[in-house]
């Protein structure tokens, strides 16, 4: 019987390489973002290689599109294999002091927090029920170490951080596996996003260095959700060659 891997945030980055990775390796796929158009174009890749794929619009923010998403997936499959928490996102650069409105600060939290425990409370009892599961949840290095103007979002890869041990600590016992995925710089939308849409200011994160890929991240999720049943990677940190910690990049002169 093929495995079942659901992603969340799959439309784009980490999420969309993970999906078509786990396809080529065998996998079958619940793909859930918000974006139905990205998501449908994912969707078809991993069809075109073979994957038995359920897709639907997903906000993990919402406990009613998060349980259907998850009710529709379990009727599909009958069972989930795995769980990649990969939603998630950063808004702003905003230093505490000087942030004026909590929309943001709100937005990260429910979505990289709130978002994750939600998916994986609805997923783990399935995997129990089943007997087999792995979560993988998309930490970063901004859970290892904060940075000005990162308050919010490091505290939410911290809570990541928090929630993968407790979770660790909880299935002891239980034949499900959790892993944390931990990257530094990788370039995909995500800078896009945290500076609303100004590709400019995303590009010049990248300027001089060589970022890791989604494509990089896709295959150590892969190469982790792959190992023999009794074998757990538990935190991986994984950092471009050009980053030694957050804000520490070497830059290359043009
Ligand atoms: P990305 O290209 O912006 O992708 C983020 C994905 O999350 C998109 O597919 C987006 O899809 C989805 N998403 C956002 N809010 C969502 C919501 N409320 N419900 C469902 N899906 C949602 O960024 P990425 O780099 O691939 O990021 C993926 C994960 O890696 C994030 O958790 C991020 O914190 C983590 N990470 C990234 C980096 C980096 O440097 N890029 C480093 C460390 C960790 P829709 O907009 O279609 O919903």
């Amino acid at each position: 019987m093929k495995k079942v891997a659901m992603i969340t945030g799959a439309s784009g980055g980490i999420g969309k390489a993970t999906a078509l990775q786990l396809a080529d390796a065998g996998f079958d796929l619940a793909l859930g973002a918000r974006n139905l158009e990205k998501l449908a174009e994912v969707a078809k890749i991993a069809r075109d290689k073979g994957a038995d794929v359920y897709m639907n619009a997903l906000d993990v923010r919402n406990l009613e599109s998060a349980t259907q998403f998850v009710d529709e997936a379990k009727e599909h499959f009958g069972h989930i294999d795995i769980l990649v928490n990969n939603a998630g996102l950063a808004l702003g650069t905003t230093k505490i002091a000087e942030q004026t409105d909590e929309t943001e600060w709100q937005t990260m939290i429910d979505t990289n927090v709130m978002g994750l425990l939600r998916m994986t409370r609805l997923v783990v009892p399935l995997m129990i029920e089943n007997g087999y599961g792995h979560v993988v949840n998309l930490g970063s290095t901004a859970g290892h170490d904060a940075y000005a103007g990162g308050s919010v979002y490091c505290a939410t890869k911290f809570g990541e951080r928090a929630i993968s041990t407790a979770l660790r600590h909880e299935l002891l016992g239980y034949p499900i596996r959790v892993t944390s995925v931990d990257p530094g710089m990788v370039e995909t939308d995500f800078s896009v996003v945290r500076y609303q849409g100004d590709k400019q200011k995303a590009e010049q994160v990248y300027e001089g260095m060589i970022p890791l890929t989604a494509e990089d991240i896709a295959d150590i999720i892969v190469f982790a959700v792959t190992r023999k049943p009794h074998v757990d990677l538990d935190t991986i940190i994984v950092r471009p060659t050009d980053q030694a910690g957050n804000g520490l990049v070497h830059r290359r002169q043009k």
